[in-house]
């Protein structure tokens, strides 16, 4: 493994410690650091509120380092061969693996969700990773012989330089896993900001990619809010930005970074609808659309947060109500649980106010979640399932992205209907059409404005060697998450047009006109 020279204004930050409470340390040029940061973000445990740790808010000085250590590093790590680069990937993909349980621990006690989601949270980040193994094939490019006499043309695909990720706090491993792991296949390196509110498993992941060997300052995380964003998207240095997180923040940096000349790529908020046919087989449809409403406490960005229910399936809401009432809310480590608390106190009263408008709005509130009482865990931020219906596109629960476990229902007389509502909504990440018949699923396939669509499948998030295809108000940017499209996003193309010719015929002075 080629090692990067440390560079001297790193030698002063440089110390042996580890990444553990009570402060979140940085990570530059494969060290963790203690930051010198004055302003601090207080993580808590969203099923007690107790503290967890502290995550600094990086000085100037601390993000300039990292960007000084992806710089210095680009250098050595984008001339490895390919094969060097697919290695390590292989190698991640198996510590992960190992530690998988650990990591879904951790994302249990900063971001709240139960093991089990935690665990999926990690397997879909490791399936990127996996994929990225195939660089090899990945990093292909093309040519061409003979395009004109003696004349041949051959692209390349080259990384960028130093790139960033910018994370939200609803996936800790998956969402890091979706950028660096694909930006260093193509050679480039990695200015990482975990979200402030659970950076804890990506700092686990750096101890793992220190453990297998990947040279320092090919990943650099620092930590941050607003000042760390505004940074990212105005250094010369970095070439391209992943953002993922909210709308506000994913407009901003989109117009910010672009403005500097920045490649980004943007995913955003969601509203993401099922549409479900009378048709439909009823008992396994509620039990998806429960799982895909509330799972995760709702925080999905995939989250089916709209039931639309066509025709005679308007019928269906008691036994939704049912299913919904069954799920057990508790601290995401306790056993059983199907859902935990939300993120923050903040998240929770903002989910209560908009349900209360919903209800001020006309909404009717048939399973009431607001009051619930988590015996073990009296100071966690628990919201039970809430399903509201009668609720209509004016209503604000509608307009606006909830993130909470709150399923709003709506009906309509026929699939023309809920294709024109779904149609009506700025976003387009996710839908889903619950049928048993071909023809009514064709016609939603083919009607639907919304980038990832699911036949009887509630959250059609694509694997790896797809692209994640969010639409409309879901996405800024033109190249997707992962995939043949991430491979784009990180990666810029050379073309060579190479002329060889033999003996007299080389010698021949080219004539000045243009070739034509
Ligand atoms: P967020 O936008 O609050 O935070 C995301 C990142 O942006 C964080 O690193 C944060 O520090 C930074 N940030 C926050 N506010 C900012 C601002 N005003 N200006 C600049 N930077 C800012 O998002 P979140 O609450 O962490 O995540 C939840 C959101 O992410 C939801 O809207 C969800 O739908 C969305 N999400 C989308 C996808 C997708 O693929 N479309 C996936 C996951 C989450």
């Amino acid at each position: 493994m080629i090692r990067s020279a440390f560079p001297l204004s790193l030698n002063l930050l440089k110390r042996n410690y580890s990444n553990v409470a009570p402060t979140t340390k940085l990570f530059i040029d494969g060290q963790f650091l203690d930051s010198q940061a004055t302003d601090w973000v207080d993580l808590y445990d969203p099923a007690t509120n107790n503290l967890v740790t502290k995550v600094p808010k990086c000085t100037h000085k601390e993000m300039e380092t990292a960007v000084e250590s992806s710089r210095n590093a680009f250098q050595s790590w984008s001339k490895t061969s390919v094969l060097t680069r697919q290695q390590l990937m292989l190698k991640l993909q198996a510590v992960i693996r190992r530690d998988i349980k650990k990591l879904a621990q951790n994302i249990t006690l900063e971001q709240g969700k139960t093991l089990a989601d935690a665990e999926g949270d990690v397997m879909r980040g490791l399936q990127v990773v996996e994929h990225s193994c195939s660089a090899g094939t990945l990093l292909l490019g093309e040519t061409l012989q003979n395009i004109s006499k003696d004349m041949d043309i051959t692209a390349y695909k080259l990384p960028l330089g130093v790139t960033a990720g910018i994370c939200p706090f609803n996936f800790p491993a998956m969402i890091p896993l979706w950028m660096f792991p694909m930006a260093l296949i193509a050679g480039n390196t990695m200015v990482l900001k975990p979200s402030e509110k659970d950076p804890g498993a990506t700092m686990l992941i750096m101890e793992l990619l220190n453990e297998i060997g990947c040279p320092p300052g090919v990943v650099n995380v620092i930590h941050g809010t607003h000042e760390a964003v505004n940074f990212i998207c105005d250094n010369k240095d970095i070439r391209a930005i992943s953002f993922v997180g909210s709308d506000q923040a994913g407009k901003y940096i989109y117009s910010r970074g672009a403005a500097n000349g920045k490649r980004v790529q943007s995913n955003m908020a969601a509203k993401n609808h099922a549409v479900v046919l009378p048709d439909a087989n009823k008992n396994a449809t509620l039990d998806q659309i429960a799982g895909a409403a509330f799972g995760a406490a709702g925080q999905r960005c995939m989250a089916l947060s709209v039931a639309v229910l066509v025709g005679e399936a308007k019928n269906w809401i008691p036994d939704l109500v049912e299913k919904a009432k069954k799920l057990k809310v508790t601290a995401g480590h306790e056993p059983g649980a199907d859902l935990g608390p939300v993120i923050s106190k903040e998240s929770k009263q903002r989910i209560l106010q908009l349900v209360e408008s919903g209800i001020k709005e006309g909404a009717k509130c048939p399973l009431d979640g607001r009051n619930i009482k988590v015996e073990k865990y009296p100071n966690g931020n628990f919201v039970g399932p809430t399903i509201l219906t009668d609720v209509s596109p004016s209503h604000t629960c509608y307009k606006e992205e909830i993130f909470g476990p709150v399923l709003c229902v709506m009906t309509a007389d026929t699939l023309e209907e809920a294709i024109d509502l779904i149609n009506s909504n700025p976003y387009g990440n996710g839908t889903a059409v619950f049928t048993t018949n071909g023809s009514h699923a064709r016609q939603f396939v083919n009607e639907i404005d919304v980038g990832q669509v699911g036949v009887n499948v509630p959250i059609p998030v694509p694997l790896p060697m797809f692209s994640f295809t969010g639409s409309r108000g879901s996405f800024h940017g033109d190249l997707h998450f992962y995939g043949k499209q991430g491979l784009n996003f990180y990666t810029q193309t050379k073309t060579v047009t190479s002329l060889w010719r033999k003996g007299d015929a080389a010698k021949t002075a080219p004539s000045v006109s243009m070739p034509v």
